[in-house]
């Protein structure tokens, strides 16, 4: 079975657990960790998607005892696993209260499944992770290359849904990963405030962690 749930250091008892639930994402940013290299921290990283929330539960029973934190992340965007995304943060609920729940998302959720996506997260998310990228729509369009449409401003109005469901929101713009795109960080901070988000200037590492 390929890495669904896992850790990023070698740490006995990691206290951050890591979802990986797809490779499928709405961007194709240029400093994607997905066209550097295939693992993380030497875990297989690429899968086809055909799992059960059995598979998910039994990769995360190793880590049960250790975990405090469940992030969703891996190579892809969480969010196009909506179904399977809730189904577990409802068991994780259930059975680890204790647990806080966060989603690193490009922010298309609401756009691709034309609803409130984070409406429907409400109680289950307690925050958010979303990459801004750029304070500016035809910038976002170079870095990130999505594929949906006016995907720049649909990432920012999900920022504002999340917000209003009561998770807290952090932006965070990905900077030096490259010689040609600079970041305008001071107006993306703007931004993220503007939207009520907490902001993150993260430094481009080669290696992803
Ligand atoms: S949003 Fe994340 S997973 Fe998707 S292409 Fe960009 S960096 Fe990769």
């Amino acid at each position: 079975m390929y890495t669904l749930v896992y850790s990023i250091n070698d740490e006995k008892e990691p206290s951050t657990i890591y979802v990986n639930l797809t490779n499928a994402c709405t961007n194709s940013c240029i400093f994607c960790l997905r066209t550097q290299k295939d693992d993380v921290c030497g875990r297989e990283m690429w899968h086809d998607d055909k799992y059960t929330l059995d598979d998910i539960i039994e990769q995360f029973n190793n880590y049960k005892n250790c975990a405090k934190e469940v992030v969703f992340c891996g190579y892809g965007e969480p969010f196009l696993k909506k179904d399977m995304m809730k189904s577990f943060c409802e068991y994780l609920r259930k059975n680890y209260p204790q647990i806080k729940i966060r989603v690193n998302t490009n922010g298309h959720a609401n756009a691709v499944y034309k609803m409130n996506v984070a409406d429907e997260f409400k109680g289950l998310i307690d925050s958010v992770s979303i990459s801004l990228n750029s304070d500016n729509k035809k910038q976002y369009n170079e870095i990130c290359k999505p594929s949906i449409d006016n995907a720049f401003e649909e990432m920012k109005k999900f920022a504002a849904a999340c917000k209003n469901a009561g998770m807290e929101v952090n932006m965070s713009v990905v900077t030096d990963f490259d010689d040609i795109h600079k970041i305008n960080v001071g107006e993306c901070e703007k931004i993220a405030h503007s939207l009520g988000a907490k902001f993150r200037n993260r430094e481009f590492i080669k290696n992803g962690y």
